[in-house]
């Protein structure tokens, strides 16, 4: 059976890279009728924080992206690791290093005068223990092989060949007992059955060491797909502002969770040209094989495109739900969210079809609907005082007494009202309607006069309409 994990350190939010991860993980479980295992890798005491790990989840759960069984605590199982250390000893496959760090530090400056990466030098891989001082403090490392060459096949990157010169004797557990990450990972993906390590491929190197603790060990070595990270639209490092975020702040942005998902996919995972994918379809037809080995580039605005897509794709209650949901993150949102009594739900649901035609976010579905929350004398922004001249204020003079007389109070009825009304003036449909819109909105456009005549009810636009008539 698959089993696949992700396995976030909680030094941090959930960034966008991690979650395309867990993504990845998630579908190719989902796919091959397999479990997903969610791990959080603790071991780094001082940077691990609480409300990093709270980050991760809500952010799994707002994706969308559900795990199996109990979520796997790293720290929690430092006795396992030594356990194992323990066991690679006793095997002869480890070994005790008395190096000092003043050694270490003798290695490394060899290793910047040769221009090298720095490497153990092995000198206690054949020493007797008892030829180092009484109580002199050690570390256990592996005895990697001298000769040869290790060789991950792996799903995304090929095969991967690394000359054994390049692996030295690493460490496997400090000198104060604690378990390095190189063997955290392997004792825990093994015990936890994991069958594809799926991850950044900032660790492939890695995959070449853990894969001789597999084999000291005498354990199968899971299969490995090390997918690209994902890169800024001018291909340098993803910063900050081109999307280095963590999901809440897409969540904030006013993202759907399922535009999101859809773009994460399509992030370094095509199928020919197709862009959107449901639920299901990305389940049925994702494969690794088709993941690029070239660094993805996010691209803000074709999240922003896609997105607009979901708005206007979400059936109108299960968008309203949504929107309600998230209204505690957007911006504004806290405001709505308390002045919405019973009418001014009806109202916002009711005001849906036509905001969310104008909008590619859900901030800016908020925003547009602001003005159903606001206080008369509404606020104008610039273009709607521009719409409001002395001539446009005196056909809203007209309209009003115009419109009190309906009896019938329809997006039809008062449409019917002033398109006669702009016909008796002689002027275009729109000197009328659109400093109609300004009167009754503040702003230059928003959704269908009509509607919005309707929508606000008789009083309310009627008042909206005679505070700027003239
Ligand atoms: N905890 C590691 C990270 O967040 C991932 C380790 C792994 O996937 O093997 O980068």
């Amino acid at each position: 059976q698959v089993v696949t994990r992700f396995a976030p350190s909680p030094t941090g939010f959930l960034h966008i890279g991690g979650a395309r991860t867990a993504l990845f993980n998630w579908l190719y479980a989902r796919r091959h009728g397999g479990r997903m295992m969610l791990r959080i890798e603790d071991t780094d005491r001082e940077r691990s924080t609480q409300a990093a790990i709270d980050a991760i989840i809500d952010g799994m759960k707002w994706l969308g992206l559900d795990w199996d069984g109990d979520v796997v605590y790293q720290f929690a199982r430092a006795p396992r690791h030594r356990e194992v250390a323990e066991a690679l000893l006793a095997k002869g496959k480890a070994y005790r290093c008395y190096a000092t760090a003043q050694e270490l530090e003798e290695m490394r400056e060899l290793a910047r005068a040769e221009k090298r990466p720095p490497r153990y030098d092995g000198r206690w891989r054949d020493r007797d223990p008892s030829e180092a001082p009484a109580g002199a403090p050690f570390v256990i490392r592996l005895k990697a092989p001298l000769e040869g060459e290790t060789v991950i096949e792996d799903a995304v990157q090929g095969r991967v060949v690394f000359p054994n010169k390049d692996i030295d004797d690493f460490v496997l557990l400090r000198s104060d007992g604690n378990p390095t990450y190189m063997l955290a990972v392997v004792v825990d993906d093994h015990d936890m059955g994991v069958t594809q390590i799926i991850r950044g491929d900032d660790h492939l190197t890695n995959a070449a060491r853990q894969k001789h603790i597999y084999e000291a060990m005498g354990w199968e070595t899971p299969a490995f797909a090390h997918i690209p990270l994902i890169h800024g639209p001018d291909g340098a490092k993803l910063s900050k502002r081109h999307g280095a975020l963590g999901v809440d702040a897409y969540r904030a942005m006013g993202y759907l969770p399922a535009a999101l998902r859809n773009y994460l996919v399509r992030l370094g995972w095509s199928q020919g040209d197709k862009e959107f994918f449901s639920l299901p379809e990305m389940i049925d037809s994702f494969d690794l094989a088709q993941v690029h080995r070239s660094p993805a580039r996010f691209d803000y605005a074709k999240l922003e495109n896609m997105n607009g897509h979901y708005l206007r794709d979400t059936p109108d209650d299960a968008l309203f739900t949504i929107l309600v949901d998230t209204l505690p993150y957007l911006e504004g949102g806290a405001a709505m969210l308390a002045a919405l009594d019973d009418h001014k739900r009806g109202q916002l649901r009711a005001a849906l079809p036509g905001l969310k035609a104008r909008a590619k976010t859900l901030n800016e579905l908020v925003d547009g609907a602001s003005f159903l929350f606001a206080q008369r004398p509404l606020p104008l922004d610039d273009k709607a005082q521009k719409l409001l001249s002395p001539e446009a204020k005196a056909r809203l003079g007209a309209l009003g007494p115009k419109l009190a007389a309906l009896s019938d109070w329809t997006a039809a009825a008062t449409e019917a009202v002033v398109r006669d009304l702009s016909v008796e003036l002689g002027v275009k449909l729109g000197d009328l309607a659109q400093p109609l819109r300004a009167a009754l909105t503040g702003r230059s456009t928003s959704p269908g006069i009509f509607d919005v005549l309707e929508i606000l009810g008789r009083e309310e636009s009627l008042g909206r309409i005679a505070d700027q008539s003239a």
